[in-house]
């Protein structure tokens, strides 16, 4: 597909990722001419000039039409979500989602899109593969037989099948990435929806500020994760929409640490020690959870590279500045 003549949407824009990814095409010369969130105007992290800003409810198959009108590229990105104290109870409203999937994938069969990228997530990934701590990082393979993150996890394995049965049936060209923890400037850092990393960072900088030197720690911290700096995810879902590779990826970093480590490396960009209080009933996820890159190593020659004491330390000053802002208003 030539550069010139792609025109994109970006769908979820007013969200964390979705904001970056049209900064990011926009930077790389690729037209995008809209730009899609269902929350009004002023709540998206992101609002880029020049582009077509529309707010519209994406579950309705009318506005599916009126956003793939046009374009020949769809980064469909939009979704009912938030880190794992959203996701585990919240299980309807995620599977909802599966409406804004269908819908899109219908309106741009209808309107002629080229091709269509799909966000999916580690979530889709076996439970039985991330009982301990130290399990084997997750190869692309390791989803089958099925027993994904209830709700959110089964919706985007259902969709990624969708994708697939559109692209095999109706010649619809997808491109699916599983995300693993985004993380980085712009995104959810209170609230409810925030994910680790940031949810880390706001514990830290309240401790801080407040003199309460003390944090609670949702498990027993032993549980580990991979942690992709946002710069790496924009990157990834560029290679991975211009590859031929029609089988879901793994974009995500294979810098494992604890949830303790994650602490450790926010404390020190803080240049302050807390006090632990761990939380053995707070939603913790699974025990362990880490991205293979073989496959997209090989398909790519690119993985996610970015150290997370590198992205971390960006991502704690914009909170800490959001955060500061946020009382000065
Ligand atoms: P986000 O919540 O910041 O962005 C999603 C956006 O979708 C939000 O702005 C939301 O308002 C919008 N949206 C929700 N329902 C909508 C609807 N009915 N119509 C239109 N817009 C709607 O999340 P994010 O972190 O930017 O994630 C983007 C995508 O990546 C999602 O599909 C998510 O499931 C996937 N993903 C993210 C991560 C991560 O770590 N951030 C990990 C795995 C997968």
């Amino acid at each position: 597909m030539s550069q010139k003549a792609e025109r994109a949407v970006v769908c979820g824009a007013g969200g964390f990722i979705g904001g970056h990814l049209v900064k990011s095409l926009i930077g790389q010369g690729v037209d995008v001419i809209r730009a899609v969130d269902i929350k009004p105007l002023e709540e998206w992290y992101q609002v880029t000039d020049g582009v077509e800003n529309l707010v519209l409810d994406l579950k309705e198959k009318e506005s599916c039409m009126i956003t793939a009108d046009g374009a020949t590229s769809v980064y469909q990105l939009a979704a009912d979500m938030g880190g794992i104290g959203f996701i585990e109870n919240n299980k309807a409203l995620c599977m909802l989602s599966v409406l804004i999937n269908t819908h899109m994938l219908m309106a741009a069969q209808a309107k002629g899109v080229e091709r269509f990228f799909y966000a999916s997530s580690a979530c889709v990934y076996n439970g039985d593969k991330q009982n301990r701590p130290d399990a084997a990082a997750l190869k692309e393979q390791d989803a089958y037989p099925a027993l994904p993150e209830d709700g959110y996890g089964w919706e985007k394995l259902f969709s990624e099948r969708m994708c697939r049965h559109f692209e095999e049936d109706f010649g619809l060209q997808c491109r699916v990435a599983r995300f693993h923890n985004v993380y980085g400037p712009y995104g959810t850092w209170d609230g409810g929806r925030e994910k680790a990393p940031a949810a880390m960072c706001r514990k830290v900088l309240e401790a801080k500020h407040s003199g309460k030197h003390e944090i609670e720690i949702w498990g027993d911290g032993h549980q580990t994760r991979s942690f992709m700096y946002i710069d790496d995810c924009v990157k990834g879902v560029r290679l991975i929409y211009e590859s031929d590779v029609r089988e879901p990826l793994n974009l995500g970093s294979s810098e494992l640490v604890t949830i303790n480590q994650l602490a450790d490396i926010v404390e020190e960009i803080a240049g302050i020690k807390l006090r632990r209080k761990y939380n053995l009933s707070a939603p913790k996820g699974v025990n362990g959870r880490n991205s293979d890159n073989t496959l997209i190593l090989e398909k790519l020659g690119w993985e996610p590279s970015i150290r997370l004491r590198d992205g971390m330390e960006k991502t704690y000053h914009w909170i800490e500045q959001d955060m500061l802002a946020r009382v000065a208003r």
